[in-house]
């Protein structure tokens, strides 16, 4: 299981900062950073343990299993991120 950030992110980083195993991406010192529509959470990585959820201003970060039906898109978002961009 993984959080998953969708569509309010508006990149303040807070979540970034928590993170104690660097699961989330583009970073503010990140090339990517700029152009960026989001952050995004890597699946592969993440260990679930809810603390980016607690500290995003915006509660954009949903546990995998709890987004939202109009939301469910962003696993695949976050996931494919990875995929193509790092
Ligand atoms: S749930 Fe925990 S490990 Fe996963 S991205 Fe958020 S802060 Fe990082």
């Amino acid at each position: 299981m993984t959080h998953v950030i969708a569509a309010p992110c508006i990149a303040d980083y807070s979540c970034l900062e928590i993170c104690p195993v660097n699961a989330i991406s583009p970073g503010p010192l990140d090339d990517a950073f700029d152009e960026a529509e989001q952050l995004y959470i890597n699946p592969a990585v993440c260990i679930d343990c809810g603390a980016c959820r607690d500290v995003c201003p915006v509660l954009a970060i949903s546990q995998e299993k709890d987004l939202p039906p109009h939301w469910a898109n962003y696993a695949e978002v976050n996931r494919e991120y990875f995929e193509t961009d790092v």
